[in-house]
């Protein structure tokens, strides 16, 4: 692994531990801070007004709040102070993302499809000229942005765009063809970054994606507001561009880069899921707890019963858990390290996969009232689904981990086979190889950062990265790139990855937290840790005790002739 990609995660793929990027649990810069202080006063004033037991109406933000949020700035929280944004970085938007999650998950969706994705496409690709005409309104707010890649033949295959552009036969701009769907703020929004094929369609080749800036023009047509299970106050629309017509410089970076402009727009975005993720399930945690003592069966508030504690306890260690990879990904992220799109798809599967179960567990905790509309239970699970798929579903995000992840010890065997051939010239390569090949032999790598009151975790995380690098190391010499295919494999590779990043970051907030408050002080965060290592133990243990499970071929023979047979079982004898 080079330096340039260093990244805590592609490291535990090598079974090596890059305990450095744990050494300082980010803190928001001082600066900041009291800017992230007046926005969320204003976030806690709007969630006042209304908001038992419902934050809104179902299907609509409430009146004056997108005002209200683009006044106190959330639309350009990102963008630097010279185009009117609050120039903050990642770990404070994480906070806004995380109180607009508390706030209303329909809310942080429409401001997270246009900071998240549109403005980082175009702070990321954009000319100083589109900057600087764009920006300021986009940071006001006045102009609402948005993010259109999906379409209705494609939502997590990108290379099946079929949206297409081609150069305007007199040579001043593009013209756009195709069907864009499920565009969020489709309805509200005055500028759409769209992605289109700019090369012929041809099967047997990947197309070039280019981005596009569009804006309401002939041929741009935004259809109706599409009805959804949940985030219902969103605009969700399609968009068609039928012979749209952009100038030149609507190009948003160079001329087949569209698909790593989307990537890195995402790779920032799931951060922002993941805060508001996190917001979710804090607010469902609350309600659950407040349920639990109020509510009394058997002469007893339901708090008193172990099986609800279990369930209190089991959620809360994630939630805690959650909030502590949101903040170390985002800080690591601000300081510089170049690549963090392994830790931020973890963030955002973990996020998402927690902020459904603790509101699912809030609404068994309510009991009947849970499944009554109008409470806020229900709409809370409904709102929390959206996440699994946004931004790349959970199961395209595993196999992107586990792929990801494997690539540079990939990487490094085909190196060590070429140095193998040339072992005088290969001789750095070799000993490198060697080195990381010692330390999966002969034990693990230690972990010293960490505070000697989670030794236990500390062993469960240096076990659980021996583990994972010795897993990757086996199945690419036993499948080598056939392991693409081998997707129930990743899948629990990519578990492994999740969990583990999830520990390393409980690890170092747990630790900054004792380093700070002493034994006493940080008792509360001491158990979180603890019960939520306990979890991710288990959880990583099972994940990689059955990497190869013999199951798996009957399950794809099963899945197989159950497609035969049209999803029918057998009959009865
Ligand atoms: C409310 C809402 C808002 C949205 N907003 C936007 C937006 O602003 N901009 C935008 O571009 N898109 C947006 N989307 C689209 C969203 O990103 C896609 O729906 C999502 O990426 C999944 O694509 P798909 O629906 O085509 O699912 P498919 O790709 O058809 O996938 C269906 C299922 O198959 C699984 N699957 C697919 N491929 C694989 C694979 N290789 N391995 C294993 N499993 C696989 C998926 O995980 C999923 O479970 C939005 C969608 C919704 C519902």
């Amino acid at each position: 692994m080079s330096q340039a990609e260093r990244s805590f995660l592609k490291a535990a793929f090598h079974g090596v531990i890059a305990e450095e990027l744990l050494a300082h649990f980010p803190k928001l810069p001082p600066e900041q801070a009291p800017e992230v202080e007046r926005v969320l006063a204003v976030l806690t004033d709007l969630g006042r007004a209304g908001q038992q037991p419902e934050p809104t109406v179902d299907g609509e933000l409430p009146e004056g709040w997108l005002d209200a949020v683009a006044q106190a700035g959330l639309f350009g929280t990102m963008i630097p102070k010279q185009y009117g944004g609050l120039g903050l970085g990642r770990l404070a938007d994480a906070r806004i993302h995380e109180a607009l999650g508390r706030l209303d998950p329909a809310l942080a969706i429409t401001v997270g499809a246009h900071s998240g994705l549109a403005t980082t496409a175009l702070m990321r690709a954009g000319t100083k000229a589109q900057q600087s005409r764009l920006l300021p309104s986009m940071a006001r707010g006045d102009r609402l942005a948005a993010f259109a890649l999906t379409e209705p033949g494609m939502g997590s295959d990108a290379a099946a765009t079929e949206t297409h552009a081609e150069l305007a036969t007199d040579g001043g701009g593009y013209v756009l063809h195709g069907h864009k769907l499920w565009v969020t703020n489709g309805g509200r929004a005055e500028l759409v970054v769209v992605f289109a094929r700019t090369t012929p369609a041809d099967r047997d080749r990947k197309p070039a994606l280019t981005a596009f800036l569009v804006e309401p023009a002939p041929g741009v047509q935004v259809g109706p507001e599409i009805a959804k299970v949940g985030v219902r106050g969103a605009s969700t629309t399609s968009l068609r561009l039928d012979h749209a017509r952009v100038p030149a410089d609507a190009l948003l970076g160079a001329l087949g880069r569209g698909f790593m402009i989307a990537v890195e727009a995402l790779n920032e975005g799931r951060i922002q899921v993941a805060a508001r993720c996190l917001g979710v399930a804090r607010r469902a945690l609350e309600r659950a707890t407040e349920r639990a003592l109020s509510r009394h069966a058997f002469g007893r508030p339901l708090a008193g019963f172990q099986m609800v504690q279990e369930r209190l306890a089991d959620q809360a260690a994630q939630v805690y858990a959650l909030q502590c990879m949101c903040t170390l990904t985002a800080g690591l992220a601000d300081s510089g390290m170049p690549d963090y799109s392994l830790e931020s798809a973890a963030c955002k599967v973990f996020g998402s996969e927690t902020a459904l179960a603790v509101t699912d567990s809030a609404l068994r905790i309510a009991g009947g009232v849970g499944y009554i509309e109008g409470q806020g239970w229900e709409r809370a699970v409904r709102d929390a689904r959206a996440d699994l798929l946004l931004e790349g579903t959970n199961e395209v995000m595993r196999a992107f981990i586990a792929l990801s992840g494997m690539r540079s010890p990939g990487a490094q065997m085909v190196a060590v086979e070429r140095a193998m051939r040339e072992p005088i010239k290969g001789f750095g390569v070799l000993s490198d190889f060697a080195l990381s090949r010692a330390r999966s032999v002969l034990g693990r790598e230690r972990l010293s950062v960490a505070h000697p009151l989670l030794k236990r975790e500390a062993v469960h995380l240096e076990e659980a990265i021996g583990g994972l690098g010795a897993a990757a190391d086996r199945l690419l010499r036993r499948y080598g790139p056939d392991i693409a295919e081998e997707q129930m494999i990743l899948g629990r590779i990519a578990d492994a990855a999740i969990q583990i990043w999830a520990l390393a970051a409980t690890l170092s907030r747990t630790t900054a937290a004792l380093v700070q408050s002493g034994e006493g002080g940080a008792a509360r965060e001491l158990a979180l840790a603890g019960s939520f290592g306990e979890l991710a133990h288990r959880r990583i243990q099972r994940a990689l005790g059955e990497l190869d499970d013999e199951a798996d071929d009957l399950r794809v023979h099963v899945a197989d002739e159950l497609c035969q047979a049209g999803g029918r079982l057998p009959s009865l004898p």
